[in-house]
């Protein structure tokens, strides 16, 4: 798996001081003890959410991901936006998301990997044409 870094944000769990805080989720103001500092606002442990899996991301690590306007866990960042590699026929690279072929070390698009049968079977029948 190949992760963009810039992509990780980091959380902080904070006690508020001084003013109460707003929260950049519900606009609600943050009477917790504990709150989510992130991405420069305050949020509500509750508020502060994937917005795939919608599970806490206060609970599940102390980094979240964002990317196209998207709060994201680490997990579903992965499958969305995450790499499996370059594909060896093409070389472009493959999204996580992309079922994808693994053959020795490499790892092809589905229809790369179609071609390279193809063409290794037209290798066979017709030499000449290689
Ligand atoms: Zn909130
Ligand atoms: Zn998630
Ligand atoms: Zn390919």
């Amino acid at each position: 798996m190949v992760l963009d870094k810039e992509d990780g944000v980091p959380m902080l769990s904070v006690q508020p001081k001084g003013k109460q805080k707003g929260c950049a989720g519900c606009n609600r103001k943050i009477k917790d003890r504990y709150l989510l500092k992130a991405l420069d606002k305050y949020w509500h442990e509750d508020c502060l959410k994937c917005a795939c899996c919608d599970c806490r991301l206060g609970e599940v690590g102390s980094t979240l991901y964002t990317k196209a306007n998207l709060i994201l866990c680490r997990r579903d960042y992965l499958r969305l936006f995450g790499t499996t590699g370059n594909c060896a026929a093409c070389s472009k690279l493959i999204p996580a998301f992309e079922m994808v072929m693994r053959a020795r070390d490499n790892v092809y698009h589905l229809d790369c990997f179609a071609c390279q049968l193809c063409n290794q079977r037209w290798m066979l029948y017709f030499p000449e044409l290689h």
